[in-house]
């Protein structure tokens, strides 16, 4: 039986993940709080454990005749790009456009939506993925207007990364109409990475119904898109956020491919390929809230964010990253309990103040809103402090 009752917290019997886990940060809009579902979990395995077990009978051979057999309706030789890769600039977007661009031979444009603030190392890894020989349109969003948007956000859902969210989502779809390139492919491996799936349910092809929605009653940081004037947002500042609107016919005409539906990839193969194949480079020290040094780290805002779902769910970076670990068989079971013990929910200091001044607000304030989404099946406090209810090194 399939079902996730939330107030009861379980842990994966397998790896460490948590019931609680988001089923991604994919935001729908025409809810205030954004979120619909969670991770899956059946009879004590999470859905991404029961993925990694469905992926050996895969035959991957077929998958790659089908994506061949796809890349070739698509593939120009007109000098015109025939396929969009939207990216950051990470271990996966590298492999992802190489793959297509060196073995597949398609000609790619690479969009990124920039982060709310670059690290020194985030900016020269997007550097690196460019110098592999692609062309990239990078879009920066008006810092005001993100700004706001963001500290929208972070009041009312405790989910800073919203903005940046639905502006990545939704730039790639509008970009493709625009330079009329009919295909767009992901490759965030993002099944792996706790959402977990059932490979019998899962396809090739994307859900378009993501990326478009005319309807007047859409959320943004928790406001209706008709209040949002009053905080000194504009219709048109709003445009880059929106998914595309009136282009139904328009959309039919793209395909949009989740490439690890075709190859047998995952975080971590991408990781040694790109340091082998580019410039990319992994942080000398581990990131906060985890122990690994080599994914999300381009933003300022990276820790903000997996400190904010630590908070909201009870399960935080090093969750992450030790299940996933635990998965490729890097890590036993045993190791990444003990690496959640030590690491997760650890307080994202390090940019403190900068997070303070983008979000215009005193720490004070900050720690008032945090507090007062701590969900009271996770969280109880003890004194002035607050104690995890349950946790994967708990007895
Ligand atoms: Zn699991």
């Amino acid at each position: 039986m399939v079902s996730n009752k939330l107030d009861k917290i379980k842990f994966c019997k397998n790896c460490v993940e948590s019931n609680q886990r988001f089923m991604g940060s994919i935001q729908h809009l025409d809810t205030k709080d954004g979120i619909k579902q969670r991770t899956s979990f059946d009879e004590g395995i999470c859905g991404a454990c029961n993925y990694f077990e469905q992926k050996k009978t895969i035959n991957w051979k077929d998958r790659e005749k089908e994506l061949i057999e796809i890349l070739d309706k698509y593939r120009r030789d007109d000098g015109s790009h025939d396929v969009l890769i939207p990216g950051s600039g990470g271990k996966d977007s590298i492999y992802l456009s190489h793959i297509l661009k060196y073995k597949y031979k398609m000609n790619p444009l690479t969009v990124t939506w920039a982060p709310h603030i670059y690290t020194d190392i985030g900016w020269h890894n997007f550097q690196a993925w460019q110098n592999m020989g692609f062309d990239n349109e990078l879009h920066t969003p008006n810092p005001l207007v993100h700004r706001k948007l963001t500290k929208l956000a972070f009041t009312n859902l405790l989910h800073p990364f919203q903005p940046f969210v639905l502006g990545q989502l939704n730039l790639a779809p509008k970009l493709a109409l625009e330079k009329k390139i009919n295909l767009i492919i992901y490759g965030d491996a993002y099944f792996e990475k706790g959402v977990g799936g059932n490979l019998y349910n899962i396809s090739g092809f994307q859900n378009k119904d993501l990326f478009h929605s005319d309807s007047e009653n859409l959320y943004f940081g928790g406001v209706h898109m008709s209040e949002l004037e009053k905080y000194g947002i504009s219709k048109n500042d709003l445009h880059p956020y929106l998914p595309i609107r009136n282009k139904s016919e328009e959309i039919k005409k793209l395909t949009v491919l989740n490439l690890p539906y075709y190859l047998n990839y995952n975080p971590q193969s991408n990781f040694y390929f790109a340091s082998e194949n580019s410039d990319f480079k992994v942080n000398p020290y581990r990131s906060e809230g985890s122990y690994t040094k080599y994914s999300s780290l381009d933003d300022k805002l990276d820790n903000l964010h997996f400190y904010t779902w630590f908070i909201k769910t009870g399960r935080g970076r090093a969750t992450e990253d030790a299940a996933l670990e635990v998965r490729n068989k890097i890590i036993t079971r045993e190791e990444a309990v003990m690496l959640v013990k030590k690491y997760d929910g650890e307080f994202p200091k390090k940019y403190f103040k900068e997070i303070l001044e983008y979000l215009d607000m005193d720490e004070k304030k900050f720690h008032k809103i945090v507090d007062s989404f701590r969900p009271e099946h996770v969280w109880k406090k003890k004194g002035s402090k607050w104690e995890l209810r349950q946790a994967v090194w708990m007895k």
